[in-house]
């Protein structure tokens, strides 16, 4: 695809179901326009659908090695230098930072090193950045910024998730 429109800075926040959900359905739409798409997974480490899928249309998913699924993995997750390649060196279309907000509340990635990461975004990549409570510093960087809402969860009346809907 040609990179000659400016890349947009996407973030998909709030307490309702459907951001990284969001993340990989535009995952799924540049891919199929041609796209070179990079998903980089924080905090998730257990095997899920997305993955499967993501290899069947040439979606290169990275996840941290040293991450135990939730939680602290690193002082310095090593996702990081992962993005940074993929700016450098993928001549990517769209890069998705899946549950980079949780990454950020782990303290395993800087809130400084993120803003650091925004700017050596290449000028046509598009870039998408999910989780729970984003900080302010990156919704005035973002250019579209969308909140999920709760409305209702069955995850309050106790119904666990479910494999082909949550994972
Ligand atoms: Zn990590």
């Amino acid at each position: 695809m040609a990179d000659a429109e400016k890349g947009m800075v996407h973030i998909y926040t709030g307490c309702g179901k459907g951001k990284s959900t969001a993340a990989f359905g535009l995952a799924m739409r540049c891919a199929g326009n041609g796209g070179r798409v990079f998903v980089i997974q924080f905090q998730k480490s257990r095997p899920c659908g997305e993955l499967v899928s993501a290899a069947k249309l040439g979606i290169e998913v990275t996840r941290c090695t040293s991450g135990r699924g939730s939680g602290r993995c690193a002082s310095s997750c090593p996702l990081l230098s992962a993005a940074y390649d993929i700016f450098k060196n993928k001549d990517a279309d769209l890069v998705i930072l899946d549950e980079v907000m949780a990454a950020l509340k782990h303290g395993c990635v800087a809130l400084p090193d993120m803003t650091a990461l925004l700017s050596a975004r290449p000028f046509g990549t598009e870039l998408v950045m999910t989780g729970r409570n984003a900080p302010e510093e990156l919704v005035e960087r973002a250019d579209l910024v969308t909140e999920m809402i709760k409305i209702k969860h069955y995850y309050d009346k106790g119904r666990a998730a479910k494999r082909g809907i949550e994972f």
